[in-house]
C-alpha cells in the first residue's frame, strides 16, 4: 500500500510543471463572462479546457452551450458500481479593472517567488487543472481512476450563473453522481487547511431614483428642485446604523442565530484578523457584537457595490440630473431567501423616498446559501484526504462569498457538496494582482489524488450518509 502510495504520489508530483505550464496559457485567454466583447474568449476559453480535459485522460470532453456562456463537460466512466464524483468549476474570469493597479498585464501570466499571477490563477482555472493534472498523474501511476470522475466547469459564474441551472436539468443523466466535489474555494492559510461547508446567499440589485423628466439648468432650476444624487445618497447613507446594523425592517428577520457554541467553535478557528486585512489595505467595518469572521460569514450584509448619475466628463456642466443610480447587493445567510430580502429591502426604498420621487429596484441576480453537514461521510472522508497531505486535519469553515451553482448543484441534482479549494485570502480574487500559490494547488492534486482512492473505498453505499 505505502509502495504504491509512493508511485501515485510521485506520478502527481511530475504533473506540477505541466500544470503551470497549462495554466499560464490558459489564462491567457480573458474569458472575461461579463463583457459582452469577450463572448469570443469566453468561447475559446471552453475550447481550451475540453483539449486540456481529452489530452489528461477524461475519455468524454464537449462544450455545452448556453443561451450565454459555454459551458464544458469532461468525464471518465470506469465502472457503474465504483461510486461518480462530479467536480465543480468555471472557467470564466472576473473583469480586471482598475486595469492601473495591476503590476503586469493581466493576462501575460508571471510566475514570481513561488506564485503564478494572472487573472483566473486562483479563481477559478487553477483549481480546475488541479483536477485534471491529478486525473493525468493517477492515470499515469496506475492506468485507470478508481472512481468515475465527471467534470463540469460553467462559463458564467462569474456574471451570475444565469443558464446554470437549465443546463443541469437539460443534462442531468450525464451529471449524475454520488456527490459533487466543489472547488472554488480557499483555505485560511498556506499550514491551516479547510474545508468549507456553509456559503452565504446572494441577490444583488439596481436602483434607479429619478425626480425630474429630464436634466435641468442648475442656474435656472437650482434651489427648487430635488437632486437625484443627494436623494440617493441619502437613502443609501441610511441603510446602516451607525452600529453597523442593517436598518430596513425584517431584514435579520429569518437569519439563524447560532448558538453559543456554535459561535464558540467559529472562534475557535484560527484566524488572524490583522492578516486578513493588511494586504488589501482595508480599514476594517461592519456590526457591532461581531468578530470578524463572523461578520464575513454568519451574518448577512447590505452592500453599496457601485453609484452614478449626473456628470462626470472634462470641465464643469451647471446640470441638475434627472437620474441617479446605485448597484446593491446582499450576502445572505440561512435562513435568508433572495425573495424576502428583496422585499424587504425595496420596501424601505420606496418608503425612506422623498414625496415625487420615483424609485426603481429591481433584482438582477440571486443564488441561496448553501449549508453541508460535516459529518456526512463525504465529508469525512475528503478531510481524512486533506489532513494525510497537509499533516493537519482540516477546520470546517464557512465562506463568506456565494456559489450560486452550488446550490443548483445541491438542489436540481440532491449531491452532496463537499467544498474543496486551495486559495489563500491573499489571493487577490476579483481584485487586481490575483495570484495562486503553486505548492497550494501541488497539494490540492495530491489531496484529491488520495480522496478518490478513500471514496472508492468507501463504495457507493459508503458515500451515503447513514440513517439516524
Ligand atoms: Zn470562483
Amino acid at each position: 500500500m505505502t509502495g504504491g502510495d509512493g508511485l501515485l504520489r510521485d506520478a502527481v508530483a511530475a504533473r506540477e510543471r505541466p500544470l503551470v505550464e497549462g495554466l499560464s496559457r490558459w489564462v491567457g485567454i480573458p474569458s472575461v463572462s461579463t463583457d459582452p466583447e469577450r463572448a469570443g474568449d469566453v468561447a475559446a476559453s471552453a475550447a481550451f479546457l475540453r483539449d486540456y480535459a481529452l489530452a489528461c485522460g477524461m475519455t468524454r470532453a464537449e462544450v455545452w452551450e448556453t443561451s450565454g456562456h459555454p459551458a464544458v463537460f469532461a468525464e471518465r466512466l470506469v465502472d457503474p458500481r465504483l461510486p461518480t464524483v462530479l467536480v465543480y468549476g468555471h472557467h470564466d474570469v472576473q473583469p480586471v479593472d482598475p486595469e492601473a493597479e495591476w503590476d503586469l498585464a493581466p493576462f501575460v501570466p508571471l510566475e514570481r517567488d513561488g506564485q503564478l499571477l494572472g487573472r483566473g490563477t486562483a479563481d477559478d482555472k487553477g483549481h480546475i487543472l488541479m483536477h485534471l493534472e491529478a486525473v493525468r498523474g493517477i492515470l499515469d501511476a496506475r492506468g485507470q481512476l478508481p472512481i468515475n470522475l465527471k467534470l463540469i466547469a460553467e462559463g458564467e459564474e462569474e456574471d451570475g450563473s444565469e443558464h446554470f441551472e437549465e443546463l443541469v436539468r437539460a443534462h442531468r443523466a450525464d451529471l449524475a453522481a454520488d456527490v459533487a466535489v466543489v472547488s472554488d474555494t480557499g483555505m485560511l492559510a498556506e499550514d491551516l487547511p479547510a474545508l468549507t461547508v456553509g456559503l452565504r446567499g446572494l441577490a444583488y440589485w439596481e436602483l434607479g431614483v429619478q425626480t425630474a423628466e429630464t436634466d435641468l439648468h442648475s442656474g435656472v432650476y437650482g434651489g427648487a428642485v430635488m437632486n437625484p444624487l443627494a436623494v440617493l445618497s441619502e437613502m443609501l447613507a441610511g441603510l446602516h446604523d451607525r452600529h453597523g446594523r442593517v436598518t430596513v425592517r425584517g431584514f435579520y428577520d429569518a437569519v439563524r442565530e447560532l448558538s453559543a457554541e456554535e459561535r464558540r467553535q467559529l472562534g475557535a478557528v484560527p484566524f488572524d484578523e490583522a492578516g486578513f486585512l493588511a494586504p488589501v489595505g482595508a480599514a476594517a467595518g461592519g456590526e457591532e457584537g461581531f468578530s470578524t469572521m463572523e461578520r464575513r460569514t454568519i451574518r448577512p450584509t447590505l452592500e453599496i457595490c457601485g453609484i452614478w448619475g449626473g456628470y462626470q466628463g472634462l470641465g464643469a456642466k451647471t446640470v441638475i440630473p434627472a437620474r441617479a443610480w446605485a448597484k446593491l447587493s446582499s450576502r445572505l445567510v440561512p435562513d435568508q431567501t433572495a425573495p424576502q430580502v428583496t422585499e424587504a429591502v425595496g420596501t424601505h426604498l420606496r418608503s425612506v423616498a422623498p414625496p415625487g420621487v420615483r424609485v426603481d429596484f429591481r433584482l438582477i441576480h440571486d443564488g441561496p446559501f448553501v449549508l453541508t453537514p460535516t459529518d456526512h461521510p463525504a465529508v469525512r472522508l475528503a478531510a481524512e484526504a486533506v489532513a494525510a497531505v497537509w499533516g493537519r486535519e482540516p477546520v470546517y469553515i464557512r465562506e463568506g462569498g456565494s456559489i450560486p451553482p452550488v446550490a443548483t448543484l445541491a438542489g436540481e441534482l440532491g449531491l452532496p457538496c463537499v467544498l474543496f479549494g486551495v486559495g489563500l485570502p491573499e489571493d487577490r480574487i476579483h481584485a487586481p494582482n490575483e495570484r495562486v500559490v503553486l505548492a497550494q494547488l501541488f497539494r490540492g492534486m495530491q489531496a484529491v489524488a488520495g480522496m478518490w482512492d478513500l471514496y472508492a473505498a468507501a463504495g457507493v453505499e459508503g458515500l451515503s450518509p447513514r440513517p439516524d
